[in-house]
């Protein structure tokens, strides 16, 4: 085994295909229905919404589906991404476990959504479209699109929603740098904006609501397709370089992972540390144990019913079936706004119901305290997001060294926390509190959730 702390892959070794899990699931998915017929949608359905090449991807059962030179170029400018061992905080933990860490802080955006807005720009680019309309709530994903969409000179648009806009000048000032129009959602632009501002003039927004209103822009005009930085197959097969990496990263370290820890808010993240080895174990290969971490005042793996639903707001999005608290349910505002979607990708759900990983959830508190232990020894300070994946990696840890056992823990450390001051200083101030959700409104939006027959 190697003694060394950072394993860096060649440039020449970046993936060349994305790896589509599909390819080995022991059932197939569940179909996407259309929301009026319930019928199982078609291509021609998505066409207003996406190209036509990701469409194909997102239905695709091909194995292997190869990354476009201008893509691999992109890039190159920050993958591979190093993979750490973290052998100051297995030494403060006194652990016999040996604990790696994937570092996806070194895009231009600081996390791993650039992975796929840089190909979901090209492709878009490719089609001829001029513009593209997307959400974003604490403003990773709308960064991340603003970026790909300056590279490929494609106009973006990017409904924000309004407490994030107002809390987050920073994130939006990012947007802005890279030359994209950064709006506060709810806005007067859409039907589905002003029908929420008629009822309540001063809402502050939801991602649901945000991804109505951008739906709806691409849906109504030629020229401009929509982009989701999350939940959609194509999206999490793109987030696959970072568990291929891995992969060959742990060769060189001369180890293989027991466990694989990502945070889950629309699962791609966690997707693309663990498909890869999902699918290897899935074709005969070792076991992995599989932990899924999500905020426990959001809590669609652990909580939430296994169903059909809408991934937006006003409903406009096709019916697929996930893990959900149902289209209205609005999370507390705990602090990893990333992870405050009420659905889970397809399939991160699917996989659960297979029993093929194991989801947990944490509160805020612990999570800022598992953050502040890592700054302190590994140096790197997590996004909030990132922090769920901190605590239960430091929890297998700990369980490993109260049963003597020396097991290999892999996890995404999936962004840094640089524009998430604020949080870090209410946390080391005493004012953080752990937020639950509020049951009684679980309950109606689950009651709420669309019948399919
Ligand atoms: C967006 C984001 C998440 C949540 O999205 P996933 O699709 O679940 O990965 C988590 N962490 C960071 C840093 C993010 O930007």
């Amino acid at each position: 085994m190697s003694d060394a702390v950072k394993f860096v892959l060649d440039e020449s070794r970046l993936p060349r295909s994305w790896y589509n899990l599909q390819a080995d699931l022991p059932v197939p998915l569940p179909p996407v229905l259309h929301p009026g017929t319930q019928k199982p949608i078609g291509p021609s359905d998505l066409a207003p919404l996406f190209p036509e090449e990701l469409i194909r991807q997102e239905v695709s059962l091909e194995r292997e589906i190869e990354i476009p030179g201008p893509v691999r170029d992109i890039y190159r400018q920050w993958r591979p991404s190093p993979l750490y061992r973290a052998r100051r905080l297995e030494k403060a933990l006194q652990t016999p476990a040996r604990i790696y860490y994937k570092w996806e802080g070194v895009s231009p955006a600081g996390s791993h959504k650039p992975n796929t807005a840089v190909p979901q720009a090209f492709y878009n680019r490719e089609a001829g479209i001029r513009r593209i309309a997307t959400e974003t709530g604490a403003g990773q994903w709308g960064s991340s699109l603003a970026f790909a969409g300056a590279l490929f000179g494609i106009d973006v648009t990017v409904y924000m929603v309004r407490v994030s806009y107002n809390q987050k000048p920073y994130r939006r000032a990012l947007m802005e740098t890279w030359g994209a129009r950064c709006v506060a959602s709810p806005s007067m632009e859409t039907e589905s904006g002003r029908a929420i501002l008629a009822l309540r003039p001063d809402h502050p927004g939801s991602l649901g609501i945000a991804i109505s209103e951008a739906v709806e822009v691409a849906a109504k005009s030629d020229d401009t397709k929509y982009a989701l930085g999350s939940v959609l197959n194509h999206v999490l097969m793109h987030q696959t370089v970072i568990g291929l990496e891995a992969m060959e990263q742990l060769e060189m370290a001369g180890d293989y992972p027991d466990v694989i820890v990502g945070c889950t808010g629309g699962g791609s993240n966690f997707a693309g540390i663990a498909f890869p080895f999902l699918g290897a174990q899935l074709r005969g290969g070792r076991k992995v144990r599989i932990v899924a971490v999500e905020p426990a005042a959001c809590p669609s793996l652990t909580r939430g019913k296994y169903a059909y639903d809408y991934g937006d707001t006003a409903h406009l999005t096709p019916l697929v079936k996930m893990h959900t608290l149902g289209s209205t349910f609005t999370p507390p505002g705990f602090h990893a706004g990333g992870l405050r979607y009420h659905g889970m990708a397809p399939l991160v759900s699917h996989v659960q119901e297979l029993g093929l990983i194991e989801p947990v959830s944490f509160h805020q508190t612990a999570c800022f305290q598992a953050g502040l232990q890592f700054a302190r020894t590994e140096g790197i300070l997590p996004a909030p997001e990132a922090n769920h994946a901190v605590v239960a990696a430091i929890q297998e840890a700990v369980k490993c060294r109260e049963s003597g056992t020396a097991k290999t823990i892999l996890f995404n450390l999936c962004g840094h926390g640089h524009f998430d001051m604020q949080a870090y200083m209410d946390f080391m101030a005493g004012k953080l509190t752990d937020l639950e959700y509020d049951p009684t409104e679980l309950a109606m939006a689950l009651a709420g959730l669309p019948s399919v027959t």
